[in-house]
């Protein structure tokens, strides 16, 4: 990765208000931010400052109240609904809390769901599922329930359901936050290995400044505003430009 990498993610003066009238709240106040292909972004920031709100428009999972989210380069506002979920399920993974696992559910099942989604037929889909189980050192748990396994399994079925589809961007929310260190440090060399073998750019919320700190920049969110790490020359305090 290097600063000439193309762009794959572009935030511009986004903002975001939940709610209206008196309960009206800004999460986000006017953020500007570019994701170069291949590298590694921590977002950090305390409690309610906004840092899940920004992933969830960067991950196409939201729309902005104002300002513009791009993709590749398009505006994101410009594609149909259907569009936007086809280009979601095959450009990014996600590793967050509220996209669990399915307890009852089989570890292929819980693997294979972005490429059921994607329309893959079930013998590729079977391949694909497990070529990534064995990459996470799963293989053999295949065939066991979801709800069946230990904590840091679990994190790498959700890694490897993130993964399946070959994705360009890796969305990852507090993605060691209920880990032990031991495992959590797994888990972050499995996110950084990918990244160096395959190119695949991250963006990670966390509490965990040595985490923040592997990563190739941080940016902090403070009151719905990114105070440093912000895409070069834009405004980032107060929408001063
Ligand atoms: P963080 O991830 O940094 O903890 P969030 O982005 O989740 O923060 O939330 C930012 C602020 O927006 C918080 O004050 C939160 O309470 C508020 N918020 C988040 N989601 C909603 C929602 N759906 N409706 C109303 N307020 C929300
Ligand atoms: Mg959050």
């Amino acid at each position: 990765m290097t600063a000439s990498s193309p762009l794959v993610l572009r935030a511009e003066e986004v903002t975001r208000v939940y709610g209206r009238g008196e309960a009206a709240f800004d999460a986000l106040r006017g953020v500007s931010l570019d994701v170069r292909r291949g590298e590694s972004i921590a977002v950090v920031g305390k409690s309610g400052s906004g840092k899940s709100t920004l992933m969830h428009l960067l991950a196409l999972l939201d729309r902005p109240t104002s300002g513009h989210i791009e993709i590749d380069g398009q505006d994101a506002a410009e594609l149909h609904e259907r569009d936007l979920n086809r280009l979601r399920n095959a450009t990014f993974g996600f590793v967050f809390q509220q996209f669990f696992l399915t307890a009852n559910q089989s570890v292929i099942e819980n693997v294979s769901l972005p490429l059921v989604i994607a329309g893959v037929a079930p013998k590729e889909r079977r391949r694909r599922t497990m070529e990534t189980l064995d990459a996470l050192g799963l293989a053999d748990k295949a065939r066991n329930r979801a709800a069946d396994l230990s904590g840091g399994q679990k994190q790498r079925v959700v890694i490897a359901r993130a993964l399946v589809n070959d994705p360009q961007v890796i969305f990852a929310d507090e993605p060691t936050g209920n880990l032990d260190s031991a495992t959590g440090a797994q888990v972050e060399d499995i996110l950084f290995g990918l990244q160096r073998q395959r190119g695949i750019t991250l963006v990670l919320v966390t509490h965990d400044a040595q985490l923040a700190a592997r990563c190739d920049r941080a940016i902090t969110i403070a009151d719905g505003l990114i105070t440093t790490g912000g895409a070069p020359g834009a405004a980032t305090v107060g929408g001063a430009r």
